[in-house]
C-alpha cells in the first residue's frame, strides 16, 4: 500500500507532487495513458504564468513540473484509473494496465474535459473536419476556410493561433459580447484574417465523409443560414472530470467536487481534490498549482496524523 497516490498530471497533480514528494512520502503520481501533462499539452504560449516573462510553450512547462515532481521522488505512471473505490480507510484504484492500487490518501486532480456542443454529427465527423484542439490539428487547415465556435479566451486564443495556417477564421458565438479578456479580444479583433459571427448558434454540422459546412441559427430572430467551412474548432469551455467519483463525493450546484471552505477536503477523508476539478470559476494553470500545493499540505496533514502510518 502506498501512502499517497495522486490521480491527474496538471499543474494541480504536478504541483501536489513536489510537495508531498518533498515531504517524503513518495507519492505515485498516475497520469493517463495517452499523454502526461493535462489540458496545457494542447496550448501553444503560455503568458501569463510567473516566472516567465517572454511567455512558455505549454508542454515545456508541463515536462518541467514533471521533472521538477520526479526530482524529488514522484513515480509517474502513464495508465487510466478505470475505477476507484474510496470509502474505506484504505483507498482502493484500479487501473487499465497496471492492475490495483491501495493508498492511505488521495489527491483527485482530473481537470476538466472540453465541451461539446451536443450535436448529431459532431462524434462522428470528429477528426473529420470537426476539432477540439487547435494546436494538434490547425496544420490541416493550410489555406482553409475554417470556424472557431465559443466567446472566451480559449476561442480567441484558437482563432488567433489558426490565423498561421487558414485563410480565414470565422469565431461564432452566440452572443454579441465576447467573455474573454479584454487583451485576448483586442488581439482576435485586430487580426484581419478572423471574422467573427455575432448572435449565431451552430444547430447543425453538415458533411458526409468530412465537414464541409454548418448552419447557423440566429439566436435573436431565429433566422437559419449555412456557411461552408473547411473546418470546425469548438472552444466552447470545459466540464470538471468528475466521472470515477459519482456517488462517492458531493458534487457543487457547478458539478465541480465540493470542498470544506479554502481546504482541499472532499466529503471523505483522506480524500483530497485540487485543480479545474474543484474550480468552476478561475480555472487557471497558476491557481491550479497553488490548489495542489493546499492538496498536498492537507493530505500531509492527514498522513501525518494517522496511527499507523505506512513507511516506504
Ligand atoms: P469559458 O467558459 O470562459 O467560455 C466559454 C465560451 O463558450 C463562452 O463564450 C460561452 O458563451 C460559450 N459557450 C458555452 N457553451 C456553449 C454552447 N453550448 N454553445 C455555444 N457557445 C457556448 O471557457 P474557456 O475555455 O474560453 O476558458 C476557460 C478558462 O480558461 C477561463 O478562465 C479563461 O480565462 C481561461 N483561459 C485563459 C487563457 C489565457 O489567459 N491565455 C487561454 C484559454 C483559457 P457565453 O459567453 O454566452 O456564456
Amino acid at each position: 500500500m502506498r501512502q499517497l497516490i495522486i490521480i491527474g498530471s496538471g499543474p494541480a497533480g504536478y504541483t501536489a507532487a513536489i510537495y508531498a514528494a518533498r515531504a517524503n512520502f513518495a507519492p505515485l503520481l498516475i497520469a493517463s495513458s495517452v499523454e502526461a501533462g493535462g489540458e496545457l499539452m494542447n496550448t501553444t504560449e503560455v503568458e501569463n504564468f510567473p516566472g516567465f516573462p517572454q511567455g512558455i510553450m505549454g508542454p515545456d512547462l508541463m515536462d518541467a513540473m514533471r521533472a521538477q515532481a520526479e526530482r524529488f521522488g514522484t513515480e509517474v505512471l502513464l495508465d487510466d484509473v478505470t475505477s476507484v473505490d474510496f470509502a474505506g480507510d484504505i483507498k482502493k484504484l484500479s487501473t487499465g494496465s497496471n492492475g490495483d492500487f491501495e493508498a492511505q490518501a488521495v489527491i483527485f486532480a482530473t481537470g476538466s474535459a472540453y465541451r461539446k456542443l451536443g450535436l448529431p454529427d459532431e462524434d462522428r465527423l470528429s477528426g473529420h473536419g470537426v476539432s477540439w484542439c487547435a494546436t494538434c490539428d490547425g496544420f490541416f487547415f493550410r489555406q482553409k476556410t475554417i470556424a472557431v465556435v465559443g466567446g472566451g479566451d480559449s476561442a480567441m486564443e484558437e482563432a488567433n493561433f489558426l490565423t498561421k495556417f487558414a485563410d480565414k477564421v470565422y469565431v461564432i458565438h452566440r452572443k454579441d459580447t465576447l467573455r474573454a479578456s479584454k487583451i485576448m479580444q483586442d488581439r482576435a479583433r485586430a487580426n484581419p484574417k478572423i471574422e467573427f459571427v455575432w448572435n449565431s448558434a451552430v444547430s447543425a454540422i453538415l458533411g458526409e465523409d468530412a465537414l464541409n459546412g454548418v448552419t447557423l441559427t440566429d439566436t435573436v430572430t431565429g433566422a437559419t443560414r449555412d456557411l461552408a467551412l473547411d473546418g470546425l474548432f469548438i472552444a466552447i469551455g470545459n466540464d470538471p472530470r468528475t466521472h470515477l467519483i459519482h456517488g462517492q463525493l458531493e458534487l457543487t450546484p457547478e458539478g465541480t467536487i465540493a470542498v470544506e471552505g479554502r481546504t482541499s477536503k472532499t466529503s471523505l477523508p483522506g480524500v483530497f481534490a485540487a485543480g479545474d476539478v474543484i474550480d468552476p470559476s478561475y480555472r487557471q494553470a497558476i491557481t491550479a498549482a497553488a490548489s495542489g500545493t493546499v492538496a498536498a499540505l492537507d493530505a500531509e496533514h492527514f498522513l501525518s496524523a494517522l496511527e499507523s502510518p505506512v513507511t516506504s
